[in-house]
């Protein structure tokens, strides 16, 4: 099937061009032509599928005919992070650019008056992460009644960041009689009855999750003594066929020791994270792009989503608390059809978390023996990291706080291994809102797309 099929315009066909993708993927295929036809959708899919442009395609089409109002956005795109509405607002600008369309981004770390200033115009597309958008509601800056058009994206992230009320809230204020489009990874009870909530007769359209799907990506496991990691991770970066890699680690703490221990060791290298501002994380994530830097330090929730073209590895430098990260952490490599390398390293500690990735993934990951000496030695009775249960669940973290409380871990319950214990104190979650954002705007806060 070729994108013409889909029915979508010829301004899109050739921007599509442009950019030199041939073929719909999956969701694509799947999904385009019921959004055309203004049906409610539920996509089960994650990043790395193409879902992005399976509803920032059609959307285009639906906005091309019509005008905006000052202050009332005629659709809205709920993301949970900055990186990932950032990455829609490039996906519009990319695809949109034969279209007369306007669009906005409302996220913590770029000045609200700003962003204000952008909606007062009137916006085709509002993009949106959900304590941004209610902070502009309580100051009564933002209306919702012309909004036809509702997504929301990577709804399961949305609830393990506690969103969900948030998102219950900003749905009440659509109109009733709207097109609502739902994308989640998992599809847990919580998001089932949001679904049902919000969703009117929706088609659920379904995609095999990427990482366990793509066999482009060698996963190895590297059985090491944690106090040999970094040597390990050194090896790793200057092994043959390395280009580049995005390093994980679990703690802000250990990107920042990483960065630095790795920049003493020679590497060009950068860092993100979630206590960065918005402009030192897109200034790096760019260095990374533009092969300035080979290898970027990265957090969880700072790398969410990133999409970047031709990265040779990923490296667990610490083995994620949660399955689903795994996943999409390893996600970053292999994509567009290119060959990639995920590596974790494990030290003992790490066994649980390791059995409950593979348990996910339905594959045993091999290991590799370079380091399977280390792991003889008996592990240092202080390198144990503290483990302190999880409550089930946690109030749900206030707008305005300097930092976010840690995700819920409420999915993990559904169909899944039980979650692995983990420390509550490091955890991150994205800094709130209100980071100020003195530099230039980014090009795409207000962008006339044509
Ligand atoms: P997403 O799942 O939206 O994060 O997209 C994953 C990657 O696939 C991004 O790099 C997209 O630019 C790319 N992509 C989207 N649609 C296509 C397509 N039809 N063919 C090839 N690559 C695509």
């Amino acid at each position: 099937m070729s994108f013409a099929d889909l029915g979508l315009s010829d301004e899109l066909l050739r921007a599509i061009g442009d950019s030199g993708y041939t073929e719909p993927t999956p969701i694509q295929e799947k999904a385009i032509p019921a959004v055309l036809m203004n049906k409610d959708l539920v996509g089960i899919a994650q990043t790395g599928t193409g879902k992005t442009a399976a509803f920032v395609l059609p959307m285009i089409d639906i906005l091309g005919h019509g005008r905006s109002r000052a202050r009332m956005p005629r659709s809205l795109i709920l993301e949970p992070t900055r990186e990932l509405a950032a990455q829609v607002a490039d996906n519009f600008e990319k695809y949109g650019k034969y279209h007369k369309l306007s669009m906005a981004l409302l996220i913590g770390g770029v000045q609200m008056g700003d962003q204000v200033k952008a909606l007062e115009k009137g916006v085709d597309v509002l993009i949106a992460t959900p304590g941004r958008l209610m902070d502009l509601f309580s100051r009564g800056k933002i209306m919702l009644n012309d909004c036809n058009l509702l997504v929301i994206d990577e709804a399961d992230r949305m609830l393990d960041m506690g969103f969900i009320p948030d998102i219950e809230e900003i749905a009440s204020r659509l109109p009733k009689q709207r097109q609502t489009l739902l994308f989640s990874a998992t599809m847990p009870p919580p998001i089932q009855k949001l679904a049902a909530k919000f969703l009117t007769d929706p088609k659920t359209v379904e995609v095999a999750r990427p990482a366990t799907a793509n066999i482009n990506i060698d996963q190895q496991i590297i059985e090491v003594r944690s106090d040999k990691k970094r040597d390990v991770l050194r090896d790793v970066l200057r092994a043959e066929g390395f280009k580049n890699a995005i390093i994980f680690a679990n703690r802000k703490t250990t990107v920042r020791d990483l960065y630095t221990s790795l920049k003493r060791s020679g590497f060009a290298v950068g860092q993100i994270h979630g206590d960065m501002e918005q402009p030192a994380r897109i200034a790096e994530f760019d260095r990374f792009k533009n092969d300035e830097i080979t290898v970027l330090v990265a957090s969880d929730v700072a790398a969410r989503g990133l999409d970047v073209k031709g990265v040779s590895h990923v490296v667990n430098f610490d083995v994620p608390w949660q399955p689903d990260d795994y996943i999409h952490r390893i996600g970053r490599t292999g994509r567009a059809g290119a060959k990639g390398t995920a590596i974790t390293l494990a030290t003992r500690e790490d066994a649980e978390a390791v059995a409950q990735i593979e348990k996910l993934t339905g594959m045993k990951i091999p290991r590799t023996g370079q380091a399977a000496s280390a792991t003889e030695a008996v592990e240092p009775a202080e390198e144990k990291p503290a483990r302190v249960p999880r409550p089930a669940r946690q109030p749900k973290p206030k707008h305005g706080s300097r930092e976010r409380e840690q995700p819920q871990p409420e999915r993990a319950a559904e169909a899944r291994p039980a979650p692995v214990q983990q420390p509550l104190v490091e955890r991150e979650l994205e800094p709130a809102d209100e980071g100020g954002w003195n530099g230039p705007l980014p090009s795409f806060l207000s962008v006339g797309l044509s």
